[in-house]
């Protein structure tokens, strides 16, 4: 069996080389991550066109994801070997640019003042080092340190995101993402969204014109908002590494598969992030307790597991996509396809839709649950969807079909964007019109690419009706 769930890999100095780009292609890289918290916007464009070069040299498609840093709040600079912050000591938060000590920190944002409250728990970098505040002058906040450890360079600290006033996407990661709307990014990440009017400011057209908006569940307000975001977003990401700092670590599981199951029920892709194989940035194999959370995350119905110092930073970022890729597959494969349909249909019936009203996501919801049925009982050879946006594919692949679904579309942007959909071989046909000649194409194509192979009985699925996105048509075939 082919693996089905996706993997991101993020790019940076480990693997930013066109050999080191090769390489991740050939182990298993379905979309690559653009981080645009460091380095300049120069740099991040021409690793953008240093992956497509790469891409289309191999004939390989692979997705590009840029990720907006968002309001991330700062540190100013530790000394070049660090300070360490000691467990109970106190310390000073002031407002500065000039740097910092393990006596007083100074951060990069001028209303630090007004958007802190006694009590509130501030985690520095990714909870390396964590304060308590306990009270607030005119000049500077005192806090107590509740969890101690070296502090090196320029950490982000975490204000509570429901107090932060700083609007996200900030005008800086506007101004950037223009840059790569400009030369058809496939995907964009939005982070520290807190409801569905920050997904909303992106201002994006539609994709697939636009990028495939992926909002970043990571704060408080998030989780809260989550019905509204999954709405007014294309994709989600569960982003572990803040999550797990605004929430207590023993509820980050349960909020992973809370949030996988809701993004699963609206038909979206979901990304499960951080920390899955960090061990590897400095060794050869992950742990134990690494290559279970990885098949969890499959287990869980995630779409895509992603890397990200992994591949960025590490010293083995071709073993860690590889290794992904071993576990991802292995877990694909005794993945419980029986139950999870009639899983994700009762999520549907419990969530306030349309779905029986005869409404377009009703109509899509019946048909792909009867394709799924009929890719069963029928033993399928492969399901082709047929779509212009790549909404009745990603509405087919929440139902995990135990068959190859291919994504046939005439947009090679959602080609592009279909790249993250769970168990998804994007291909590209002509744009003819009219129905027939359409699936007629399709089928040739995908015989000519090797998926298909005369008299297999596949199931033909599109939406043909011109006035609605819905899919309303299936059709069981041979293969002429
Ligand atoms: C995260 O916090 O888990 C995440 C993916 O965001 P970033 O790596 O951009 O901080």
């Amino acid at each position: 069996m082919q693996r089905r769930t996706k993997i991101i890999a993020t790019i940076g100095p480990a693997s930013e080389s066109e050999p080191a780009l090769r390489k991740l292609v050939d182990a298993g890289m379905d979309v690559a991550r653009l981080g645009l918290a460091h380095g300049t916007l120069e740099e991040a464009l021409d690793r953008y066109h240093r992956i497509r070069q790469v891409a289309s040299d191999m004939s390989k498609r692979v997705g590009i994801l840029v990720d907006l840093p968002g309001p991330k709040i700062r540190a100013a600079s530790f000394p070049d070997d660090g300070s360490e912050l000691i467990k109970g000591d106190e310390i000073k938060i002031v407002p500065g640019s000039i740097g910092s000590s393990g006596k007083i920190v100074e951060v990069e944002y001028e209303n630090v003042l007004e958007d802190l409250l006694p009590g509130d728990v501030l985690p520095f970098g990714d909870g390396q080092v964590v304060v308590r505040v306990e009270n607030l002058s005119g000049n500077g906040v005192t806090a107590i340190i509740t969890s101690g450890g070296r502090l090196h360079g320029r950490p982000g600290i975490r204000i509570p995101s429901e107090r932060l006033s700083l609007p996200t996407p900030t005008d800086e990661d506007l101004r950037k993402l223009d840059a790569f709307v400009d030369v058809g990014v496939d995907m964009v990440a939005v982070s520290y969204v807190r409801s569905a009017h920050d997904v909303r400011r992106v201002g994006t057209e539609p994709h697939p014109r636009g990028p495939l908006v992926v909002a970043k569940i990571e704060t408080k307000s998030a989780v809260e908002n989550l019905e509204g975001i999954i709405e007014a977003s294309a994709a989600i990401m569960v982003a572990r590494g803040d999550l797990g700092t605004e929430f207590d670590l023993a509820d980050l599981p349960h909020l992973q598969k809370k949030i996988i199951a809701e993004c699963i029920a609206g038909g979206l892709p979901v990304i499960t992030a951080t920390q899955m194989l960090d061990s590897m940035i400095q060794n050869s194999s992950p742990t134990r307790a690494e290559a279970s959370d990885v098949a969890n995350a499959v287990f869980d119905g995630t779409s895509a597991v992603m890397l990200s110092g992994e591949t960025a930073i590490g010293e083995y970022a071709v073993e860690s996509v590889e290794t992904m890729a071993r576990i991802a597959q292995r877990a694909d494969e005794a993945f419980d396809y029986g139950r999870w349909a009639e899983r994700v249909a009762e999520l549907r019936k419990d969530s306030e839709t349309e779905a029986s009203n005869g409404g377009s996501q009703g109509i899509t919801d019946a048909m792909t649950l009867a394709t799924w049925r009929a890719a069963n009982e029928l033993e399928l050879a492969a399901l082709l969807c047929i779509s212009g946006s790549g909404f009745t594919v990603r509405s087919m692949a929440r139902f995990r079909p135990n068959v190859p679904i291919l994504g046939m579309t005439m947009d090679e942007r959602t080609a592009q964007q279909l790249t993250l959909s769970w168990g998804v071989t994007p291909i590209t046909i002509t744009g003819e019109l009219g129905y027939e000649t359409r699936i007629k194409n399709a089928i040739e194509m995908a015989k000519s690419e090797g998926h298909l192979e005369t008299n297999d009985l596949i199931g033909v699925l599109a939406g043909i009706t011109g006035d609605s996105p819905a899919t309303d048509v299936l059709r069981i075939m041979r293969v002429p």
